[in-house]
């Protein structure tokens, strides 16, 4: 073996692939409609910003390193026990706390073909191995997730509602899996875009988290909360876990201004539920205009819409993209979760979402 002659990362590191951010800037148009990275278009509740203005002032102070009065806040408004709860720097934080206190060399992460990015980072940076399940139509397939279960499995994530794919997996199967998983596996549901279910049996989720010994949910403040910049996000599960989590967050993972935002955020009922209502009817909208242009749309219960181009040369989705961006209009390219045909695209303000569907009929008609 030859001498490494400079400081090698360990095994695994080389192996990940950066996670590359929606993108930001269109490549022309008068007006910028970011709808790339699943973020809200109402913005946060103006209390939220307020409570993040008045931390201006006491900018020498660490923060509670525990995330007290956040955890309070939301164990009130979500009527759980803030004893069985963590907050990190954005939920992302959470799942690579659960890699690095369960995942080590030679054991296995599992998840689903199509699951979010961050699972399989999480899982190589905490030296252990990835292994994935391939989905039937876009959706997890418990059965395949079981079939890949080994002795060496630690932990399995699962998004409930998925991203990219915006397609939901029922209680009833959530319940199959925890039930044919051993006791030693943690099951992770990233639940960041719970509020925005309608089904609302993501709470027989939380319920599950609240009393099985091995299952943990994740939920976030980007998403419905605005509060995306602020990076906050939280875990919900046996004591046990968060216990072993604790140990290996970092000692002030949550910024003041963000625990002070998220506690404004999460009171703020009213705001919420005129963002949830402002999705249901877009998230409809976008959906039918897109597929009455003759594109397949993924049905999704996000906050976006998987949207499916032909292969064929001038309508594909590389082409799309291009020509959305060049009229301000920037969605995701979904070609790293293995997705080259497709476009994610989150659901924005009234403006936004017609005019991709205009920009795309115009697209489609080949100008
Ligand atoms: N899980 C899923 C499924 C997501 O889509 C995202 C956001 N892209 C996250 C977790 C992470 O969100 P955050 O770190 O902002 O809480």
């Amino acid at each position: 073996p030859r001498s490494p002659s400079r400081p090698e990362p360990r095994p695994g590191i080389m192996e990940i692939a950066p996670y590359v951010p929606g993108r930001t800037k269109s490549t022309g148009g008068a007006k910028l409609h970011k709808l790339s990275s699943n973020e809200t278009p109402l913005g946060p509740s103006p209390r939220a910003v307020e409570a993040y203005s008045a931390c201006a002032g006491h900018l020498e102070l660490y923060p509670d390193g525990g995330s007290t009065g956040l955890r309070e806040a939301i164990a009130d408004v979500y009527g759980l026990n803030p004893d069985r709860m963590i907050c990190g720097n954005g939920s992302d934080e959470i799942l690579e706390l659960v890699a690095r206190a369960y995942i080590g060399p030679g054991d296995e992460g599992l998840y689903s073909e199509y699951g979010f990015l961050v699972y399989k980072i999480a899982i190589l940076a905490a030296g252990g191995t990835p292994v994935v399940a391939p989905e039937q139509n876009l959706t997890t397939d418990v059965d395949a997730l079981l079939a890949r279960v080994t002795p060496r499995t630690k932990v399995v994530f699962l998004a409930n509602p998925n991203n990219p794919t915006g397609t939901y997996l029922p209680f009833d199967e959530i319940r199959r899996l925890h039930a044919g998983l051993p006791p030693t596996v943690l099951l992770v549901l990233d639940a960041a875009y719970a509020e925005y279910v309608r089904r609302n049996d993501y709470e027989a989720g939380i319920e599950l988290a609240a009393t099985a010994d091995n299952v943990l949910m994740t939920r976030t403040f980007s998403k419905i909360y605005g509060l995306a910049a602020l990076r906050i996000g939280w875990g919900y599960g046996p004591a046990h876990v968060i216990d072993a989590l604790n140990r290996v967050r970092g000692p002030f993972n949550v910024s003041a201004a963000s625990q002070a935002a998220g506690i404004a955020a999460v009171r703020d009922r009213a705001f919420l539920e005129t963002a949830v209502a402002h999705n249901d009817k877009w998230l409809e909208w976008v959906s039918q205009e897109v597929a009455a242009l003759g594109l397949e749309v993924t049905p999704s219960v996000g906050n976006f819409v998987l949207i499916h181009f032909p292969e064929e040369p001038g309508r594909t989705a590389a082409e799309a993209d291009a020509y959305l961006s060049a009229r301000g209009c920037v969605l995701r390219a979904v070609g790293a979760y293995g997705l080259p045909n497709a476009l994610r695209m989150s659901i924005g303000n009234e403006e936004a979402n017609r005019e991709v569907v205009s920009v795309l009929k115009e697209f489609l008609a080949g100008r």
